[in-house]
């Protein structure tokens, strides 16, 4: 294959996301395999949801994997920039063509007029919430709402018959009916692009021959095949990998389960091992063989052996290949100081120290003072959750209104305002309920350290996997019962928890 370029285009709205890494390794070893290129792409036009610190985590998380790039924000190349809140006069241009060719058409619908033709769609039991009535203006209707100051959208003219079909090159011919399809919005009443619109032009602007993604973006793909062709560019080759599925069966969330890349930092895995065990994820060897390392898997690399259906992520499978290689890839001499690089390095023992130094009779408390900061999985046991008065559905449910209010934000100060608030909305006592559960969760005990201060070194990623496997411990919650506890939290109100007991 010659001049392969291919792409990852994460959104820098949130930690970086394993999935991400899944994604943006088998770029990476096909470019490496057809001699190519990799480029990096950061896809922030939702404004309101980007930062540059997740910009900054998706690089030092994606450095951690040993996956490199060739051109990107961080490191410039031909076709940059690389950012596309850099690019957006470019979008406005494009967006300007297909309004020209009659492709794409001005929208003056309100938000009262949106949400009555959401409603009468769900009630008509129609797949599509917008009813298209903007869609056939004259010339002259448009000027006269324009001269007036409405607001507009500018939105894809879908064809209304017919179908889509492509050859996705894993999953093989996809075929969507058009009528399945709404007139995508391209350009938002602020003048921002969707991520239809700059995904495509972009993708087109730096030459990119394959687009290997998540197979959650295979239902926008009948969208970005109408503007290669409204735009007259040639189309890449669409590649959608499979899923990465929690226990549930379901695409692995954030929700349930840990996906921050830091995580599996933190909690000691090597990168070799993680790497080795997402490529198990996508792909099956030649030999069936499970350990690999990375440059066997480039040069021996054949994209038709990569799985169709989604991979279930078995944290177990990973522990066995990150146990294999820590035997075989790290000799007992190096051992120590690679567990000093994980987790004993001077800058994180010395924020320990604060916590331990009025807290010891001698050194030898140190270690079972601190330990929880050392281990990932903790020993759970019903007797921990044992608090009087109060039932496990209402422990798990604290929880979770715990894990709605920090949301990214688990500094101290924050995390004494969450257990504050969410005491307060459950009618719960602060000191005897919130404290002790969370004492359990973070810790595996009923005391320790100062709580706020060691959740926030502990760091949101390794906590939240804790008050993941807490609830979990403690029967899960399905999603149905999350969905409404999320409306409850919304709501302001004080919270319904199944049982609702003050000792
Ligand atoms: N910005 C999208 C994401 O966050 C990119 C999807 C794609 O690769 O087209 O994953």
């Amino acid at each position: 294959m010659e001049n392969v370029r291919v792409r990852i285009a994460p959104s820098p709205s949130g930690d970086p996301h394993v999935g991400t890494a899944f994604i943006a390794l088998f770029n990476m070893i096909f470019a490496r395999h057809f001699k190519g290129t990799f480029v990096l792409r950061i896809e922030d036009t939702d404004q309101s949801r980007s930062t540059k610190e997740f910009e900054e985590n998706i690089y030092k998380a994606l450095k951690w994997c040993n996956i490199t790039w060739d051109e990107g924000p961080d490191i410039g190349g031909p076709y940059g920039p690389y950012r596309q809140s850099e690019r957006f006069s470019i979008y406005q241009e494009y967006a300007q063509m297909l309004l020209d060719k009659g492709y794409a058409y001005k929208c003056f619908a309100t938000a009262e007029e949106l949400l009555e033709m959401r409603e009468l769609a769900k009630k008509m039991g129609h797949r599509i919430g917008y009813d298209r009535r903007y869609r056939s203006l004259s010339k002259e209707e448009v000027a006269e709402k324009e001269a007036k100051g409405e607001p507009y959208v500018i939105r894809l003219k879908i064809p209304l018959q017919g179908e889509c079909v492509f050859e996705d090159a894993i999953k093989g011919r996809i075929t969507t009916p058009w009528q399945d399809i709404d007139d995508q919005i391209l350009i938002k009443s602020d003048g921002f692009p969707t991520y239809h619109l700059a995904n495509v032009v972009d993708d087109h602007l730096m030459k990119i021959t394959h687009v290997i993604r998540g197979d959650e973006w295979i239902s926008s793909t009948a969208k970005h095949i109408f503007l290669y062709e409204a735009f007259g560019f040639s189309k890449p080759t669409f590649m959608h990998m499979p899923l990465l599925l929690g226990d549930d069966g379901k695409k692995l969330s954030k929700r349930k389960n840990p996906t921050s890349v830091f995580y599996f930092q933190k909690s000691g895995y090597l990168p070799e091992a993680l790497v080795n065990f997402l490529t198990l994820m996508g792909y099956s060897m030649e030999d069936a063989e499970e350990i690999y390392p990375l440059e066997k898997i480039i040069s021996t690399f054949d994209p038709t052996r990569i799985g169709k259906s989604g991979a279930f992520f078995d944290q177990k499978k990973l522990d066995w290949i990150n146990q294999k290689y820590i035997i075989e890839t790290i000799e007992e001499k190096d051992l120590w100081k690679r567990i000093q690089e994980w987790s004993f390095q001077e800058e994180f023992m010395q924020k320990l120290m604060s916590l331990a130094h009025t807290r010891m009779k001698t050194f030898s408390d140190f270690i079972p003072l601190c330990d929880f900061f050392f281990a990932d999985r903790l020993d759970l046991t019903e007797s921990l959750f044992t608090i009087k008065g109060v039932d496990q559905d209402t422990i798990k449910q604290v929880l979770q209104y715990l894990l709605f209010f920090l949301q990214e934000d688990w500094s101290k100060e924050n995390i004494e305002k969450a257990s504050h608030e969410v005491a307060k909305r459950c009618n719960l006592h602060h000191k005897k309920i919130i404290i002790p559960i969370l004492f359990a969760t973070i810790m595996g005990k009923r005391k320790g350290p100062p709580l706020f201060a060691s959740v926030a070194i502990l760091g949101k990623e390794r906590a939240r996997a804790r008050f993941l496997r807490a609830i979990q411990f403690l029967g899960g919650i399905s999603n149905k019962k999350l969905l409404s506890m999320k409306k409850f939290w919304e709501s302001e109100e004080i919270l319904a928890l199944d049982s609702n007991k003050k000792s």
